[in-house]
């Protein structure tokens, strides 16, 4: 892709990366020496300027603080063996950044504005991606309102930035998992397709009590019945049953994740079959009854594949043995390999930086 945007560079006087260990980094605490900023005003995309990172400052009227229109994305950066940076699949979250955007009613963001300025800035900060095996740099664009004034409306003004945050290994345990029926996370017409934040923070309630049962996480159902299996926690899920591998389709409540295009494409040339449609949790409970529930697990960008090992359905329980799995664990042994440059890259996700 060309170049074509002027992007003013201001870099930090001393960066702190000498004083960080870049080893088994607990995720999103730990920032690099620069962010992208700009500022979307009188209908038009400002000039983006990559300058040290520091607070945002704003009056306590910002729009996004009392009406929560805002959106972000999740990326990851990686090293080769041979240590050349690469970003993985950014336009699959350029095009997933603008649908959120024209669903919270905020301005699309130009491809090479989101594109190039992510590059740009990886690559101001590239020393910061971590050179080990499972480590990454975690990419965070997003955008929120900035007119400064109370009452429901979209807003005139905006903000898009983009941090960068070194991560360790994000070790995904087996996990036990508590099938969702008080609680809904996304309806239809509503919002689950798109990554805003108030999505984010009508999950927490759910999981804090799922948690206090001794669970590791949700599996979010339907709105209506709680019945149709959606997503687990904050990822994708994935079921295999017999030779074939189950998603629920994408019908507006459910987030069109990354990981979860890159699973189905590997599960394919494994050789499985791979069906995006409604799943029903009797579906479930029958092939695990039945002897044929081989593998289940949620997939995403933060863990690649997070296997489960125990799904509980009003007090039944369906225990997995998953040290016995051959499937998912080869899907992420092929993905680590894509990443780490060690298997060719034949679809193209490894954009260069
Ligand atoms: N669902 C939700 C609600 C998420 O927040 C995420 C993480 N972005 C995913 C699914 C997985 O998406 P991805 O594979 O693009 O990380």
């Amino acid at each position: 892709m060309e170049a074509v945007i002027d992007i003013k560079v201001i870099k930090t006087e001393k960066s702190k990366l000498p004083g960080t260990s870049l080893e088994n980094l607990p995720f999103g605490k730990v920032f690099t020496d620069h962010m992208l900023e700009v500022e979307y005003k009188d209908g038009q995309w400002q000039q983006p300027v990559i300058k040290p990172f520091g607070p945002i400052s704003m009056l306590p009227t910002n729009a996004t603080l009392h009406y929560g229109q805002t959106i972000f994305e999740g990326i990851k950066a990686y090293r080769t063996v041979s240590g050349e940076p690469y970003i993985f699949r950014p336009f699959d979250n350029f095009h997933r950044f603008n649908i959120s955007a024209a669903r919270m009613m905020m301005p699309e963001i130009p491809e090479e504005l989101f594109i190039e300025g992510m590059r740009k800035l990886v690559e101001v900060d590239l020393d910061w991606i971590p050179n080990k095996p499972d480590h990454s740099l975690y990419i965070r664009p997003f955008m929120f309102a900035t007119d400064e004034a109370i009452g429901v409306r979209p807003s005139s003004t905006y903000s898009f930035y983009i941090l960068l945050s070194p991560t360790g290994p994000y070790y995904s345990k087996p996990c036990r998992i508590y099938v969702e029926e008080k609680y809904t996370r996304a309806a239809p017409g509503g919002i689950g397709f798109a990554k805003s934040g108030g999505n984010y923070a009508s999950s927490l309630l759910a999981f804090a009590e799922a948690q206090a049962k001794g669970f590791d996480q949700v599996l979010w159902t339907d709105a209506f019945e709680h019945k149709y299996v959606q997503e687990m926690g904050t990822m994708n899920v994935f079921f295999i049953i017999g030779n074939t591998a189950i998603t629920p389709n994408l019908e507006g409540s459910i987030l069109e994740g990354v990981t979860r295009s890159t699973v189905i494409t590997l599960l394919q040339e494994q050789g499985l079959k791979v069906e995006e449609r409604p799943l029903h949790i009797d579906e479930i409970i029958a092939a695990h009854k039945a002897g044929t529930l081989k593998e289940a697990f949620g997939t995403g960008t933060a863990a690649t594949i997070t296997p489960i090992k125990e799904l509980n359905y009003k007090g039944y329980e369906m225990l997995l043995d998953t040290d016995k799995w051959t499937i998912s664990p080869e899907v992420k042994r092929r993905l680590d390999a894509i990443r780490e440059g060690r298997e060719a890259d034949v679809h193209q996700w490894m954009f260069p930086v």
